[in-house]
């Protein structure tokens, strides 16, 4: 039986991985137990998947998980958890940004008995003053408007016990937010501080795109926020114009010029009919997520795998 099983997603991370493999065995094997390290290829071109192979041919401990093409970061680490056998599994940025050495202070409140130990950054370096502020502005919305008590700038990087793995592997929503979903599914949770650092070498993969999929996916999956704002704002323009009817009579009795002419009526066409779109956009989002749940396509293809383990 193993142990320990660390998953590192990696999308184009060929600088790192030889880092990321010599830090992660140096912390695991002061444990003294058995582990595993599951690296799971998300259709990288740029070696890594070819690195991983070598990796895994030359040591036993690698296990290579690879993709047909990319499906994200989140469906990544999804196929690790899939795959990992570890008493307790942990999950890491394969770009070093967490630095392995934490997963021992996951580790040491794991064996207090938690059985969720996510990591908090403390500080942050290396990182634009953009994905700071998103990330900030990020964490703090989703806190406001979902169900569950998203612990504020935690990141994948955690520690999950058997038990709470096995509940996840059995959540095959498509539009995944790892983090919430850990949060979800409740069991004796704790948090650990540490410095995230800055990225071993590389770029981030997580262009504006990705983080705007990334942030609506934590919100549909968690909220119908979105959904209760159309109500919200029906409300409050049904309201205005039913209070404007009387102030508009009084004033034409009263012979006032006020509210003739075409600007007006134009403003208030456009400012419902723009509510209406974005309304019926946020439907949108909802609908288009039911509709990819419908299809039941598998969450990712795997060209190879250790297949026996499934
Ligand atoms: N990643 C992935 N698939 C993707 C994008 C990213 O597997 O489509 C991996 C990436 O290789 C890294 C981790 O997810 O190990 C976090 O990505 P990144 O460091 O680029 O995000 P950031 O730290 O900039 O938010
Ligand atoms: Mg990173």
């Amino acid at each position: 039986m193993t142990t320990y099983s660390v998953i590192a997603p990696i999308y184009n991370e060929a600088q790192n991985i030889p880092e990321l493999y010599r830090r992660v065995r140096s912390v695991m094997e002061q444990t003294g137990e058995s582990w595993e390290l599951l690296l799971v290829d998300d259709g990288s071109t740029d070696g890594s998947t070819e690195q991983i192979s070598e990796l895994a041919r030359q040591d036993s401990t690698v296990i290579p998980v690879i993709f047909a093409r990319n499906f994200g970061h989140q469906i990544a680490v999804t196929a690790g958890l899939d795959f990992s056998r570890g008493e307790a599994v942990i999950i890491i940025d394969a770009d070093l940004q967490d630095p392995p050495e934490v997963i021992l202070d996951l580790i040491a409140k794991w064996r207090e008995g938690y059985q969720v130990v996510y990591a908090v950054r403390s500080k942050r370096q290396g990182e634009s003053w953009f994905k700071l502020f998103t990330a900030a502005a990020f964490y703090r919305i989703i806190r406001r408007i979902t169900d569950v008590n998203i612990p504020m700038d935690t990141g994948d990087f955690r520690l999950m016990d058997r038990a709470v793995v096995n509940v996840l592997n059995s959540m095959r929503e498509r539009h995944r937010f790892l983090r919430g979903m850990s949060v979800w599914v409740g069991f004796k949770q704790i948090g650990v501080e540490y410095e995230r650092s800055a990225r071993f070498a590389g770029e981030t993969k997580y262009p504006l795109k990705k983080m705007v999929k990334f942030a609506s996916d934590a919100i549909t999956g968690f909220s119908y926020f979105p959904l209760q704002v159309a109500m919200y704002m029906g409300f409050v323009s049904a309201g205005i114009s039913i209070l404007a009817i009387p102030v508009v009579i009084a004033l034409r009795l009263a012979g006032s010029q006020a509210f003739f002419g075409q600007a007006s009526a134009l403003i208030a066409v456009l400012f419902l009919g723009g509510v209406q779109l974005i309304s019926l956009g946020v439907l949108g989002e909802y609908i288009g997520r039911l509709y990819d749940e419908a299809k039941n396509r598998p969450l990712y293809i795997v060209t190879q795998s250790p297949d026996e383990r499934r």
